[in-house]
């Protein structure tokens, strides 16, 4: 049998990063955390400035430092934040749809949603730097419905994945972990 490969997409506030962290504590998997290994980069780095205004960075700057962390993980793996562009997404079925039995979990949340719960990380503090100024979380939002919709979209249909949709909407974790667990098991 093949490890599973755990796509987490979604836009803003969907729970990608606490969902992971979830699984991760109950079952164990290796972790690639696009956005803290971008983070991570010094301030003035091309790349660094790039997330700082809220856009995506570069497919080809992004692949090797991907497969570098996916090389250093063994058994089922966890993406968070990866793919999200449709070029990131062939990328993946490329590459690791025959190691991996890959499996897209879309946790899917309206906007008004994401920019509540956006808010409220901001009030309570837990906020990152990119979150703080309004116009770059409107620059993330547009990027998701722009360039990752449609990466979700080419891979709800991409051959010998396997893809769900799962509504993260409720206000309570436990619900929507439920689901997602499902999800990850079905
Ligand atoms: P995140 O913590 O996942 O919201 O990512 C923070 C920032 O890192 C994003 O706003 C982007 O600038 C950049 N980033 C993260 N993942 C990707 C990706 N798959 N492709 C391009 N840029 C990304």
């Amino acid at each position: 049998m093949k490890p599973k490969m755990i796509l987490l997409m979604g836009g803003q506030g969907v729970g990608k990063g606490t969902h992971a962290r979830a699984l991760i504590a109950r079952d164990g998997y290796g972790y690639v955390e696009t956005g803290a290994i971008l983070r991570a980069l010094p301030a003035e780095s091309k790349l660094a400035k790039i997330i700082a205004r809220g856009e995506l960075v570069p497919d080809s700057d992004l692949f090797d430092v991907i497969a570098d962390a996916i090389s250093k993980t063994s058994g089922d793996i966890i993406l968070d934040g990866f793919p999200r562009t449709i070029g990131q997404a062939q990328w993946i079925v490329k590459n690791y749809a025959d190691k991996f039995d890959v499996r897209v979990i879309y946790l899917n949340v309206p906007e008004d949603i994401m920019l509540a719960r956006i808010q409220k990380r901001i009030r309570e503090g837990g906020g990152r730097a990119d979150d703080a100024d309004e116009n770059v979380v409107r620059r993330r939002l547009d990027s998701f419905w722009k360039i990752t919709m449609p990466a979700i979209e080419w891979l709800r249909t991409a051959d010998g994945i396997k893809f769900a949709d799962v509504d993260t909407t409720d206000e309570d974790f436990n619900v929507n972990f439920a689901r997602v667990s499902a999800a990850v098991a079905g």
